[in-house]
């Protein structure tokens, strides 16, 4: 369910002094992952800050796992180890605003995802508790035609944790930049274009939450460290959420309860 286009069959045909932009996967979410985003874009679930916890529990989660590679020595997939495992970035969570561009980014240095990790992991539902959530939801649905309210009534939402998508709730497009700590394997990291043979590290995801996504390697003037940065393209009516103040009071209803200092636009929460 995956189809490769080129840039160049689309635009720019005349610069050809300009180097090709590298290659841009399309994809499509799997159908139960398409339900769940319309779900989750248009409902009207008012408790929409979770997104941040969901998102901030992922960061967590993420450093977490490169904790215990960095204990162990052991990283799956891999049996040559990398200087991004083991390098002097500090384990920690950085969230950053920006009222301007009306962004809300949340930032990682766990164990980031390789570009096959990103299909697997933001392309298709490997939850159970997401896969229960459509399910009971195509069983509710079918009982009573709720369309666009959310069809368990306040809280379900909060209840399952939808997890990632749930930055769908407040943002009409996000980007997920990452670099894997591990070995990345060639078949996913190596890009050959005309006059390039590239070994990709980091990559970015790309969605508007509508049904389709794009992975593509990320521009090597974007810095991207070890890990994760989330960024929420916030819808325009959501954009209390990339005020500092706004996000601090989220952030510290939680963060005593998260193992990774957090940092809101450079200062500790
Ligand atoms: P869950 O956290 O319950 O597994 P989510 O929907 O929150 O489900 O996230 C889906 C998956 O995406 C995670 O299991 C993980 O593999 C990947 N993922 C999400 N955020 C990150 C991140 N910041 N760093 C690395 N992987 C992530
Ligand atoms: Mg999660």
């Amino acid at each position: 369910s995956s189809s490769t286009t080129t840039d160049a069959d689309s635009n720019n045909s005349t610069e050809n002094t300009i180097d090709p932009p590298p290659p841009k996967d399309e994809m499509e979410f799997q159908a139960e992952t398409r339900q769940l985003l319309d779900i989750v874009t248009h409902s009207l679930y008012t408790d929409k800050e979770v997104f941040l916890r969901e998102l901030v529990s992922n960061a967590s989660d993420a450093l977490e796992k490169l904790r215990h590679i960095q204990a162990t020595g052991t990283l799956s997939g891999a049996t040559t180890s990398t200087s991004a495992e083991n390098d002097d970035v500090p384990l920690e969570i950085r969230i950053t605003t920006d009222e301007a561009s009306n962004t809300l980014t949340i930032t990682d240095t766990g164990i980031g995802m390789t570009k096959s990790e990103m299909i697997s992991n933001l392309g298709t539902i490997a939850r159970s508790g997401s896969k229960a959530f459509v399910e009971g939801m195509k069983i509710k649905k079918a009982l009573d035609d709720a369309s666009d309210l959310d069809p368990f009534g306040q809280g379900i939402i909060g209840k399952f944790g939808v997890g990632f998508y749930s930055g769908f709730m407040v943002a009409d497009q996000v980007d997920v930049r990452s670099m894997s700590a591990g070995k990345v394997a060639d078949d996913d990291a190596t890009i050959s274009t005309d006059d390039h043979h590239h070994h990709h590290r980091a990559f970015v995801w790309e969605s508007t939450g509508t049904g389709k996504y794009s992975i593509s390697p990320l521009s090597p003037d974007i810095r991207q460290d070890r890990g994760t940065s989330v960024v929420l393209h916030l819808k325009p009516e959501m954009a209390h959420f990339s005020c500092e103040s706004t996000v601090e009071s989220i952030l510290k209803k939680y963060s005593n309860f998260v193992g990774f200092p957090i940092f809101l636009n450079g200062n500790r929460v």
